[in-house]
């Protein structure tokens, strides 16, 4: 997380255009569909409304506090319409950064099924299966709370005719969650494909989980001196 200070600030602001410009090349946002934060103390940095990504510049990035208040001297812009759901995030989960894509697996996704199912272990990075949320209008409180109710012990949630939210330590691991999400969805279409794919139980995901913990712990305990 950085520092509300002004150096913490800026390299967020530049944080956030590196990564708006890597979503439109990773395909998972076209002109200014939707939006990032990073926490910043007790601050969050949030891209702008109706900016295209590939003209943002970090000035452009706005600041809130917690309650969306924006800073007294004001944004240069308007902060991103879905900032409710962003905070909400904040407010409920332990987020240092919140990515929020329309990324079209995952918005075909959201319009025919209840879940992302677990067709690869590799969802556990996720928490497990992706509940897909109720629709509720863009930038609504009610979104924000439909969203935050069906991460409950995850990292992602798929919005019903609209896309995905991702959150994570930082933006690099929230950003490697939304194409992590993109990737499952897109996968389990293809599997689709096939005819009736073959779920794995929560008993093997939970074993996966327990396998990743072990080998993170063996992991550090080789680094040390
Ligand atoms: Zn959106």
């Amino acid at each position: 997380m950085y520092g509300s200070d002004s150096d913490g600030l800026q390299a967020a602001r530049v944080q956030l255009v590196g990564y708006s410009a890597r979503l439109l090349d990773d395909g998972l946002a076209v002109g200014s569909a939707g939006n990032m934060s990073v926490r910043a103390g007790d601050l969050v940095a949030i891209t702008p409304s109706g900016i295209s990504y590939a003209e943002m510049r970090p000035q452009d990035v706005c600041l809130v506090d917690m309650d969306g208040a924006e800073p007294r001297e004001g944004n240069q812009e308007t902060p991103s319409t879905e900032t409710p759901m962003h905070l909400a995030i904040y407010a409920a989960a332990q987020a240092g950064a919140v990515v929020h894509t329309h990324s079209p697996e995952v918005v075909a996704l959201s319009a025919a099924r209840e879940e992302l199912p677990a067709i690869h272990y590799a969802i556990t990075g996720l928490g497990g299966p992706v509940r897909v949320a109720p629709y509720v209008r863009f930038g609504s409180d009610g979104l924000a709370a439909a969203a935050v109710e069906a991460l409950a012990g995850r990292s992602a949630v798929i919005l019903r005719n609209h896309g995905a939210v991702t959150y994570g330590r930082d933006l690099a691991q929230a950003y490697e969650r939304a194409l992590l999400l993109e990737w499952l969805a897109r996968t389990y279409r293809l599997a689709l494909s096939y005819g009736e794919p073959s779920i794995l139980s929560a008993a093997e995901l939970d074993e996966v989980t327990a396998e990743s913990r072990r080998r993170r712990y063996g992991e550090r305990r080789t680094r040390q001196p």
